[in-house]
């Protein structure tokens, strides 16, 4: 299908994924991939379906949705495969624009190195790049690269990007156990993205059936020392950790806030504690959070922090 939803998405509000790629053909065989393994390994750009059919399963959808009263706030390139090997990528941008609706390009960025990559994607009004590594050797073992792919000239076409781009800029780092979720992977990562100055760094890990079926996600430990290391180089860092929590949405209701909060970035204990104060409420509420298995205390250089618990993601059938 090449149109899908609109669907809730905790980045983009209701979003409607468009699919211009065929399943599986990618530039990365990303270990952790919840498309399950790529079929085919490609960094040639080609044309995969007619803009024309794009165009025209993205109008049917967004009628229907309308017909519907429902309301869509993005339309999202979120394809089987990398979206920037679709050679029309700018031309259907263009072409969907009349919509009146914003287009996002959630992309793995391995073609930002090309100029005519990054030119279309200069068309989205938001674009998500991957950065799961800054180290080659990291790199290679967590996105399993096409074998014509440099690492170096990658990290310079995100840059190059970022100082032109007039939309929102987001990045999306996977954390995989024992991969890339070591503090020196992470710190690389961290140095390499002060200097691509992201609106929001997002740090995810794997929630879904992963392509390989050793891929564990990180730890809470792990998972509050990466949101740690990046946030002493940047301001807005978030989790995207399979919850659609919303920090910016007080129910009234302590549990539930307190969880909304802790899926979008750890809190300390003194932040906890300042929270409940002001909800009135107390500290019997963190322990049974915890007692519930839904929240976790973790040190990090001294300091407590509650993090909300990670699941693992389901073994693939
Ligand atoms: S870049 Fe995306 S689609 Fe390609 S293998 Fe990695 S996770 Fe899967």
């Amino acid at each position: 299908m090449i149109a899908f939803g609109p669907v809730p998405s905790r980045r983009l509000g209701r979003s409607l994924g468009i699919n211009n790629i065929p399943p599986k053909i990618c530039t990365y065989a990303c270990t952790y991939c919840q498309v399950g393994r790529t079929l085919k390994m490609q960094v040639e750009r080609q044309a995969f379906y007619e803009p024309e059919e794009i165009l025209k399963a993205v109008q049917d959808k967004v009628q229907n949705a309308r017909d519907l009263g429902e309301t869509i706030d993005y339309l999202t390139f979120v394809p089987d495969g990398e979206p920037t090997l679709d050679i029309n990528l700018g031309l259907e941008v263009e072409w969907l624009k009349p919509l009146g609706i914003k287009i996002a390009v959630i992309t793995n960025a391995s073609l930002t190195w090309r100029e005519d990559v990054r030119e279309d994607l200069m068309k989205a009004d938001w674009v998500s790049l991957k950065v799961d590594s800054a180290q080659q050797e990291v790199w290679r073992r967590s996105n399993r690269p096409h074998g014509n792919l440099q690492l170096a000239s990658i990290l310079d076409g995100m840059l190059e990007f970022a100082q032109v781009y007039p939309g929102e800029l987001v990045t999306e780092t996977m954390l995989v156990n024992g991969i890339n979720d070591g503090a020196g992977s992470v710190s690389e990562v961290a140095s390499f993205l002060a200097l691509l100055r992201p609106a929001r760094a997002y740090l995810a890990i794997p929630t879904r059936p992963p392509a390989e079926e050793w891929v564990r996600p990180p730890d809470e430990a792990a998972v509050n020392r990466a949101y740690q290391i990046l946030s002493q180089q940047l301001d807005q860092v978030e989790y995207l950790i399979g919850y659609e929590g919303n920090a910016f949405a007080f129910t009234g209701n302590v549990e539930q806030d307190l969880l909304s909060i802790t899926a979008v970035h750890p809190m300390r204990e003194d932040a906890v504690g300042a929270f409940l104060a002001r909800a009135g409420a107390d500290s019997p509420v963190v322990r049974r959070l915890m007692a519930q298995g839904q929240l976790v205390a973790t040190e990090y250089e001294g300091q407590r922090f509650y993090v909300r618990k990670l699941h693992q993601p389901p073994a693939e059938e």
